[in-house]
C-alpha cells in the first residue's frame, strides 16, 4: 500500500485527489489531510478514508475537528505548527493543494523527508522556486506538476531531450471578461468574475483567471520547473481549454496535450506517474467539438502577464513579492475595496515600493527572508489600498 497525505483536501484540487483515492481504496494507506475552516468535510473524509491524523489549518477550530472526529480512530491537530508536524510523517506522495504562500512549509517538509509532491501549489513555486528545487535535489524527492498547463507540458517532454526544446505555450481560457468590452473591465465585480467559462475551481483561482494572475503565475512557474528562458515561454488564449499546453521543439513540430477540462486528469497523472492508468474522465469527441480556437492574449485586458515577465527579469525575492501582493490585491478587491483593474496596478506599486528597499530583493532566498518579504509585501500592499481608498 502506497502511503499518501494530502494538504488543502477540503478544497477543489483535495476533492478531486480524494475522489481518485476512495476509487481504490485498498491501494493507499492515508496518514494525513488537511482542511481550513470546512471542517465536517475534513472529518468525514478522515474517516471515511481512515486516516491517520486530520489537521486544520486554524487553531480556534481544534474543538470542532475533535468533536466531528468523536469516536473515531483519527487524531485530531491544528494550526501551521502541526501542518508541518504532519507533512514531516513518512510518505511515499503528498498532495500540496493548500491555497497560497501557507502552502510552502508543509511542501517544503514533505520533500526534505523525501516524499514524491504532487504540486498543484504554484505559489510555493513563484515564492520560493530555487529553494524548493533544491530541497528536492538534496533529498533525492520529487515534485510532481498537478497545475493542468505544467502536467501537459511534463507529459509532452517524457522521452525528450530539454535541449531541443524551443518554446513552451501554456493555453488560457482567457477567463470570465475575454470577450467583454475593455472600457467596461473597471466596473467587473466580483460575482462576474467568480464564474469560470470553462473550469470549476476554488473562488480565488477563478477571480485570478479573470485577471490572468492565475497564467502569470504560470508563466513563472513553467520558468522554475522546465528550466527554460522566459523568452521561451508563451501564453495562448484558447477559449475551449481542451489544448492544456504545446511543446515546441527545434524542429518545429508542436506536441499538444489535449484532453477534457478535469483536474483529476492532471491528479491522476501525478498519483500514478510514472505508468498511466486509467481515469474517470470524459473521453473527448474531436468531430463533435469540431473546431479549436486560439488568439494572443491582449496587453490591455491582462496587464499581470507583463508583471510576470518583471518578476522573471528582477528574479531575486520578487516572485515572493509578487504573489504576496496578488494575494493581498484579491482580498482587497473580494472584500469591495479596489475595482478589478486596480488590482494589477496595486501589484505593481509594491513591486516597485520593496524594490527600492536597499538589499532586500536580492537577500540569499531561505524560508525567513520569504517569510519576511512576503509580510513587508502585504503591508505595502494594504497601504497602496488604503491610499487608494482615502
Ligand atoms: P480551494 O480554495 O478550493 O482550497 C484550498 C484548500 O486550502 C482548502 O482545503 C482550504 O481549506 C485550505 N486552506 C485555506 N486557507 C488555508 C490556510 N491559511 N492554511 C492552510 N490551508 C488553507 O483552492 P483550490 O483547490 O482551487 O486550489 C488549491 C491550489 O491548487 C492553489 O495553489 C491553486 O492555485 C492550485 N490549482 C488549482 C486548480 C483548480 O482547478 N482548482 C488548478 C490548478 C492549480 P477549507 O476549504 O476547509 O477552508
Ligand atoms: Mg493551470
Amino acid at each position: 500500500m502506497r502511503k499518501v497525505s494530502i494538504f488543502g483536501a477540503t478544497g477543489s484540487i483535495g476533492q478531486n485527489t480524494v475522489d481518485l483515492i476512495r476509487r481504490a481504496p485498498s491501494a493507499y494507506d492515508v496518514v494525513a489531510l488537511s482542511g481550513g475552516s470546512n471542517i465536517a468535510q475534513l472529518a468525514h473524509d478522515a474517516i471515511d478514508l481512515n486516516a491517520d491524523v486530520a489537521i486544520t489549518a486554524f487553531p480556534d477550530r481544534l474543538d470542532d475537528l475533535r468533536a466531528a472526529l468523536a469516536g473515531s480512530d483519527v487524531e485530531a491537530a491544528a494550526g501551521d505548527t502541526a501542518l508541518v508536524e504532519a507533512a514531516s510523517r513518512p510518505a511515499d506522495w503528498v498532495m500540496s493543494a493548500i491555497i497560497g504562500a501557507a502552502g510552502l512549509n508543509p511542501g517544503m517538509t514533505a520533500l526534505a523527508q523525501g516524499s514524491t509532491l504532487a504540486l498543484a501549489n504554484k505559489e510555493s513555486l513563484v515564492c520560493a522556486g530555487k529553494l524548493l528545487l533544491a530541497t528536492a535535489q538534496e533529498h533525492s524527492a520529487r515534485i510532481l506538476p498537478v497545475d493542468s498547463e505544467h502536467s501537459a507540458v511534463f507529459q509532452g517532454l517524457v522521452g525528450e531531450d530539454m535541449a531541443a526544446v524551443e518554446r513552451i505555450i501554456i493555453t488560457a481560457s482567457g477567463g470570465a471578461f475575454r470577450d467583454w468590452p475593455l472600457a467596461d473591465l473597471t466596473k467587473a465585480t466580483v460575482a462576474q468574475a467568480s464564474t469560470h467559462p470553462n473550469w470549476d475551481m476554488g473562488q480565488r483561482i477563478t477571480i485570478d483567471s479573470a485577471s490572468m494572475f492565475n497564467k502569470a503565475m504560470e508563466v513563472i512557474e513553467t520558468r522554475e520547473f522546465f528550466g527554460v528562458d522566459p523568452d521561451q515561454i508563451e501564453v495562448l488564449v484558447h477559449p475551449e481549454s481542451l489544448v492544456h499546453a504545446i511543446v515546441g521543439f527545434n524542429d518545429g513540430a508542436l506536441m499538444a496535450h489535449v484532453g477534457a477540462p478535469d483536474m483529476r486528469h492532471a491528479i491522476g497523472y501525478a498519483l500514478h506517474w510514472p505508468d498511466r492508468k486509467s481515469l474517470p474522465v470524459e473521453r473527448l469527441d474531436l468531430a463533435k467539438i469540431g473546431q479549436l480556437n486560439f488568439r494572443a492574449p491582449e496587453e490591455a485586458r491582462y496587464p499581470a502577464l507583463r508583471l510576470a515577465r518583471d518578476v522573471m527579469a528582477r528574479g531575486g525575492l520578487m516572485g515572493a513579492v509578487f504573489n504576496a501582493a496578488k494575494e493581498r490585491a484579491l482580498d482587497h478587491f473580494i472584500a469591495g475595496h479596489i475595482g478589478f483593474l486596480d488590482m494589477a496596478d496595486i501589484v505593481a506599486a509594491t513591486m516597485g515600493t520593496l524594490d527600492r528597499e536597499p538589499g532586500l530583493i536580492d537577500a540569499a532566498m531561505t524560508l525567513d527572508t520569504v517569510a519576511h518579504v512576503d509580510h513587508l509585501a502585504r503591508r505595502a500592499t494594504d497601504a497602496r489600498v488604503a491610499q487608494h481608498i482615502g
